[in-house]
């Protein structure tokens, strides 16, 4: 009976504290609400309030997200291989069809062999604890994705962190981690805040030098950088050079879910012998391995969404530089229109919803103080009416919220 009595009253305790938090939350105005999609993801979607919207903020990089490719390559091993997998890999959670996108990916991006996972935030979070001990270093960018952050966390190996992009700050890290056994360079392709593209040729360079391996995430970049969407390792001609490539199947490969790791043979290897999340999560289900399959034979067929995806990236920068708009470099599908102050943001982003264009609004503590943005993301999906449509209702909204003149 005590027992029982100090649980609730403990959690009468927490409930208060929570609350508090969460009217913080809300007052410091970063409380995320999330809209409610009733249509596939598309270049258009649907709301619940019944209001169509043309997407700028979805990570549907070539447009496949509702391809009827994948939907009938995802039907068929529906009814061939059933619904779901009930095991992690070890046990029995691999078919075929696991095994033949993990060969695929490695011939896409010139490594010798795959790790499928069920995200790529188990990818990151799985690959460097069987690698690395106390004796090696991590040298991390300090931009790297949320998920490398916590994988690096679970790793006992020495942190060293340089400024984004930072060669300068890189080689100094790079020097003082010689004392360390192995040294491991870890970056983002592409960032995804201001679209930036990590400067492999550079990295490549340094990792030469001071004798370190690198590792790089696609997330945002494969499929989407490189001539035929084979990532930032194409963009710099370092097919086969580098040691690790994580990247996700939830972005330009089909938007579904799962990630992998892919690299030198012996990593993927010991990968698969202690990779936690690979060894204790569920392996993705067979339907979504035959999409990827036949996803990754579609962007070998032909370059035509990733060629289309360029072109809709460069029109849209252009123009929208061109109406007098502040847009960081980038050579990705990432268009980061600066606006500097979080409310700004916020209204801008409010009023192109009224004008029936979705984007979302970028600020603190996502982004740092100051450097408030309204981040866009170009679709091969798109055509050139509906960039039309959006680089006009920018310019009208900019105008009158006094952004540009
Ligand atoms: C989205 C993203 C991830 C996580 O990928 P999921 O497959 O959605 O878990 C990891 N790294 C980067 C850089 C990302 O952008």
């Amino acid at each position: 009976m005590h027992s029982l009595f100090n649980k609730t009253a403990m959690y009468s305790g927490f409930k208060d504290y929570l609350t508090g938090q969460l009217n913080e939350i809300q007052e410091a105005g970063l409380y995320k609400n999330e809209r409610i999609i009733v249509s596939p993801q598309g270049p258009f979607i649907m709301l619940d309030t019944g209001q169509e919207v043309l997407n700028f903020c979805a990570n549907n990089y070539l447009g496949l997200s509702n391809s009827g490719e994948l939907i009938r390559a995802a039907g068929e091993a529906l009814k061939s291989h059933g619904y779901g997998m009930s095991s992690v890999r070890f046990i029995c959670g691999t078919t075929d069809l696991h095994k033949e996108l993990e060969r695929k990916i490695a011939q896409f991006f010139s490594t010798e062999d795959t790790i499928l996972y069920a995200a790529c935030f188990d990818a990151n979070g799985g690959v460097f604890e069987p690698l690395l001990t106390s004796e090696d270093a991590i040298i991390s960018d300090a931009l790297n994705h949320a998920s490398i952050i916590d994988g690096v966390r679970l790793c006992k190996a020495k942190r060293y962190r340089y400024e984004n992009s930072d060669m300068e700050d890189l080689e100094t890290q790079l020097q003082l981690a010689q004392e360390q056994r192995f040294r491991l360079i870890v970056t983002d392709g592409v960032f995804s805040m201001d679209g930036n593209v990590a400067p492999m040729d550079e990295i490549y360079r340094l990792a030469q030098k001071y004798d370190a391996m690198v590792m790089v995430d696609e997330c945002h970049s494969a499929g989407v950088v490189g001539k035929s969407g084979r990532g930032v390792t194409e963009l710099f001609d370092l097919g086969g050079k580098i040691e690790i490539i994580t990247g996700t199947l939830g972005k330009a490969f089909g938007g579904a879910i799962g990630g992998f790791t892919t690299g030198k043979r012996e990593i993927i290897e010991m990968l698969r012998q202690r990779s936690r999340p690979y060894l204790f999560s569920n392996a993705i289900p067979p339907f979504v391995a035959a999409a990827g399959i036949r996803m990754i034979d579609m962007m070998t067929e032909t370059n035509v969404l990733q060629d289309k995806l360029h072109w809709n990236s460069e029109y849209f920068i252009s123009r929208m530089t061109g109406a007098g708009f502040d847009i960081k470099p980038t050579r990705s599908a990432i268009c980061a229109v600066m606006l500097y102050d979080a409310r700004l943001s916020q209204d801008f982003a409010a009023r192109l919803l009224k004008e029936g264009i979705y984007v979302i609004g970028f600020y603190y503590p996502v982004v740092p103080k100051d450097l408030a943005r309204i981040r866009v993301q170009i679709s091969a999906a798109h055509e050139k009416d509906h960039l039309d449509k959006a680089i006009d209702a920018f310019t009208k909204v900019g105008r009158e919220l006094g952004v540009i003149k």
